[in-house]
């Protein structure tokens, strides 16, 4: 299994930062977990076959890049795009965004091929197939209802928590698994903010500790993604700070393969 996590923004000379404004996890170049840059920073083979995206929630920098993706379509698209979402994420999504104020209603329109966006219900619980890939949906803690999910292909498994607070369904999942190959888990402010990660239902460095003591397993690999840009630099050395074995920040724009 092949990951990437798109680049947000750029550099001055317009090469990506490092930074991470924006969440899309880009799975073998062909299904993206989150929109929040998919538009702007997948590559041109990225959007010619990646059909179908799995929304974890309806956050701005989680979905930002997803009407975008559609439009640049539009025209080209012989199937629909796929947006495999929750009943209450795909309500928010019409409501709020695909509601001919802020973007067209791309679940409504077709081009001379037929519709060209149609939305895929799941379920936190149940597992369902995207391409290749078999997903588990996992409620999380967060301030609006948030999905981390289990992605298996047939050579390995990963867990993504995306946004949460501190939460306990996520890892007795993870738990139970035969195997895991890769853990990412956010990590959105440094330990000073612990207050305002609290009230965003988002996680410290310590906060981050204390979760990973409920990971009952040694043989993944554990990567730290969503650092807030602003708070980074004392982010990522407090994260360093607490010595976890083979804990790493999940680098943008890098590929990583299980
Ligand atoms: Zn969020």
């Amino acid at each position: 299994m092949k990951l990437q996590l798109l680049p947000s923004t750029f550099e001055s000379g317009g090469a990506a930062s490092k930074r991470q404004h924006l969440t899309t996890l880009v799975l073998d170049d062909r299904v993206a977990f989150d929109a929040g840059t998919l538009a702007m920073a997948c590559s041109e083979a990225q959007r010619a076959s990646i059909r179908d995206v799995v929304i974890s929630h309806a956050h701005l920098d989680h979905i930002a890049g997803l009407p975008l993706f559609i439009d640049d379509l539009f025209a080209t698209l012989t199937a629909p795009v796929r947006i495999h979402a929750t009943s209450d994420v795909i309500e928010v999504l019409e409501d709020n965004i695909f509601n001919w104020q802020i973007y067209p209603r791309f679940s409504e329109l077709t081009n001379e091929f037929g519709p060209v966006m149609e939305y895929v219900e799941f379920r936190p619980g149940n597992c369902f197939s995207v391409c290749h890939l078999n997903v588990i949906p996992i409620e999380v803690d967060h301030n609006v209802q948030s999905c981390g999910f289990v992605i298996s292909d047939d050579r390995g498994t990963i867990a993504v928590t995306g946004d949460t607070a501190p939460t306990d369904a996520f890892w007795s999942s993870v738990n139970k698994l035969p195997s895991v190959r890769a853990v990412l888990i956010e990590c959105a402010f440094p330990n000073e903010l612990a207050e305002l990660a609290s009230l965003s239902f988002h996680l410290t460095p310590n906060g981050l500790a204390q979760e990973l003591r409920k990971l009952e397993r040694s043989d993944c690999e554990i990567f730290v993604t969503n650092i807030k840009p602003a708070y980074c630099t004392d982010t990522v050395s407090q994260i360093n700070r607490l010595d976890i074995d083979g804990l790493k920040v999940l680098e943008v724009g890098m590929t990583y393969e299980w």
